[in-house]
């Protein structure tokens, strides 16, 4: 492990010079003058003074060596749909989009907020609104109409851009009767809304004056030349927001010069991927993979991404190793529910397609169980791997990196940490380092790498509070993910410290499906937990008090008022967030001081113990959650 060794020692002792040397991948407008500023913990600043954009960079610079190659290969099963953009018509399209931005008003650091699926038309809006020196802020297309509002709220956006409509499994999802809904719900509604017309839904309704036709502003810029917009370094790019303990979701703010190192850092050593081939995260542009796997790590490192709006199975479970065969896809990276998904198909699927131009499958999202990567590696017969970070991250924090050497797997184990992280496993106790096999937080010790969340959208105070108070007297990062390190150096997730969940690799917070629960009239009070699940690693299950009982008098309104609830849900926060199943109950465990009793609900979901009840107000309250479980089983 010399190579690895050496590679990660220098990075933690000597971050200037190790950053300062990998800074040169990207162009740089104005060189900077300090490579990191740390004289306001935990706030860094990477690249001080130097100026640089995103989208050229991302675009722009590879116009001379490979205009005519292919930088995005836009596939959708779902509207059956292929079509590729060479670097050159990409460099066109951003520039007109960038034009329509300009003249509906947008400059430097304005927020446009996208609402779109994935496909090529959010990609260039995404890269034309950095072009500008503008902020996007992607929300993810299965949120619902609640959410996107909180979000444009927090966000603030002078424009929207979307589509009329998204498609998951052959099904049309609505986008504009969910951004009216929004947009009446909003204390700060955009001015424009800018509508990319799919033809998917024939009736959409437009606002006049407001709602803007993509096509036809398209038209007006067909030959534009936008000048980039240089930045400082420290300048953001953009907003993602994710979800947290608390039901309010955190605008994870990046920066500029530091994303675009970290991210063709991370291409280059992490992912061994290579300019002018094809790298496909089998995300969607809503989530953290998308920002950086979708969109700008492979077109920062020259490379194709293959843009793809589907799923696993269909048209056939042999879809996705068709378009790595055709598309020459030599990394590629998804998550542990899509391959748990595949592995419940006929395996003769994955041998339909000669797929020996990969040279890499890398999972993250969620812990990787060792029988969906024996089973894939195996049927791929190519290296499968695991490999862990998080939206405030944007770019790995543990993994294999054979893009530095070629350490061997171990099942179950993201591996070492990337170079970048001065990665500890802090006791919760006393925030002294863990031994080879205890349990521990796995926390990153201040100044974060280039490339990780620099603050919370408009709150500082925020980001503090949140992220680096877990120890009273050690100001460090907190992943709040339990960890441990066994005697090789290989590390091991072992779940979160806090009442976060993941459902198929997306996170979710059960606070803010409590408080969507709640949202329906007749719910007084509600415990939602995370249950394992062999498909999607864990599912939401909601416990519920109700106001009027006489609403559950039969089975028959007891299932109709269930589905009522969940109804709510999917208005309030999305399908994604809904429970799978929600139980009455009259009272919910707590403790005397009022704290309710998540883990011991969860213990219970689960078949195990629910540990320590000592401090519990009504133990009557477990012996319900006890008999909704039962009652679940026997179904
Ligand atoms: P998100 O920010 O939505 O990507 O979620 C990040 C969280 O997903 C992490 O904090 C972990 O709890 C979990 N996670 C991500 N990757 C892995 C992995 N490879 N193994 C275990 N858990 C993971």
């Amino acid at each position: 492990m010399a190579g690895y060794r050496e590679f990660y020692r220098r990075s933690i002792e000597d971050p200037a010079g190790f950053w300062g040397e990998q800074a040169s991948l990207i162009d740089w407008h104005k060189p900077w003058t300090r490579v990191l500023d740390y004289s306001r913990p935990p706030f860094a600043r990477w690249f001080v003074g130097g100026e640089t954009n995103l989208c050229h960079n991302a675009v722009d610079r590879h116009l001379a060596a490979r205009g005519g190659q292919p930088a995005l290969i836009y596939v959708s099963t779902e509207v059956d749909e292929q079509k590729i953009y060479t670097f050159r018509e990409l460099h066109t399209e951003v520039n007109r989009v960038a034009a329509m931005l300009r003249s509906l008003g947008v400059s430097k650091g304005d927020r446009v907020l996208i609402y779109m699926p994935t496909i090529p038309e959010a990609i260039f809006a995404m890269l034309a609104t950095v072009r500008i020196g503008a902020i996007h802020s992607v929300v993810f297309g299965g949120f619902a109409a609640a959410s996107l509002a909180a979000r444009i709220d927090d966000a603030q956006p002078k424009v929207m851009i979307t589509a009329d409509a998204g498609m998951r499994m052959g099904k049309a999802i609505r986008y504009k009767p969910l951004v009216d809904e929004a947009l009446r719900l909003s204390r700060s509604p955009p001015r424009n809304v800018v509508i990319f017309d799919r033809r998917i839904d024939r009736s959409i309704s437009r606002s006049p004056g407001r709602d803007l036709d993509y096509a036809e502003l398209h038209a007006r810029h067909m030959d534009a030349q936008v000048p980039v917009v240089w930045l400082e370094s420290n300048e953001p790019s953009y907003i993602l927001y994710t979800s947290g303990t608390t039901g309010r979701a955190k605008g994870v703010q990046r920066d500029t010069g530091g994303h675009a190192v970290g991210l063709v850092a991370s291409m280059k050593y992490v992912y061994d991927a290579r300019p002018g081939e094809t790298y496909w995260a089998t995300s969607d542009i809503g989530w953290v993979v998308g920002h950086s796997y979708i969109v700008y790590g492979p077109l920062l490192n020259g490379m194709a991404s293959v843009v793809y709006e589907g799923v696993p199975v269909r048209p056939d479970p042999a879809i996705w190793w068709k378009i790595v065969h055709e598309h020459k896809v030599t990394v590629m990276f998804s998550s542990p529910t899509a391959i748990r998904v595949l592995k419940k198909q006929d395996p003769a699927y994955l041998r339909k397609y000669d797929v020996s131009n990969l040279r890499y499958l890398f999972l993250a999202g969620e812990p990787l169980d060792e029988s969906t990567h024996r089973w894939i590696a195996d049927a791929l017969g190519r290296p499968v791997i695991d490999h862990y970070w998080q939206t405030e991250t944007g770019w790995p924090i543990l993994a294999g990196m054979p893009g530095i050497e070629k350490t061997p797997v171990k099942y179950g184990s993201p591996s070492f940490p990337v170079f970048g992280y001065d990665l500890k496993l802090l006791r919760e106790s006393d925030a002294a380092e863990a031994a080879p096999g205890e349990k521990a937080v796995v926390a990153i010790e201040p100044p974060l790498p280039p490339g990780c969340m620099t603050t919370v959208w408009g709150d500082d105070e925020r980001f503090v509070n949140t992220y680096f108070t877990s120890f009273r007297d050690k100001l460090v990062y907190s992943t709040f993910d339990w960890g441990m390190r066994d005697e090789q150096g290989y590390h091991y997730i072992l779940g979160r410290t806090d009442d976060v969940i993941n459902v198929a690799g997306h996170r979710l917070g059960t606070r803010e499906i409590e408080e969507a629960v709640q949202a329906h009239p007749n719910i007084a009070e509600v415990a939602v937990v995370g249950v394992a699940d062999s498909l999607k690693g864990q599912l939401p299950l909601a416990f519920a008090v109700v106001k009027d009982g006489s609403r559950i008098a039969t089975p028959e309104a007891c299932a109709a008022h269930e589905k009522e609830v969940m109804e709510t849900v999917d208005k309030q926060l999305g399908a994604i967030a809904r429970p799978a199943r929600v139980l009455f109950v009259t009272l919910l465990p707590k403790t005397r001081s009022g704290k309710l009793l998540r883990r011991a609900i969860q213990a219970l979901a689960e078949g195990r113990d629910p540990g320590d009840l000592t401090s519990i107000e009504d133990p009557g309250a477990l012996e319900q959650i006890r008999a909704a479980i039962a009652g679940l089983r026997k179904e």
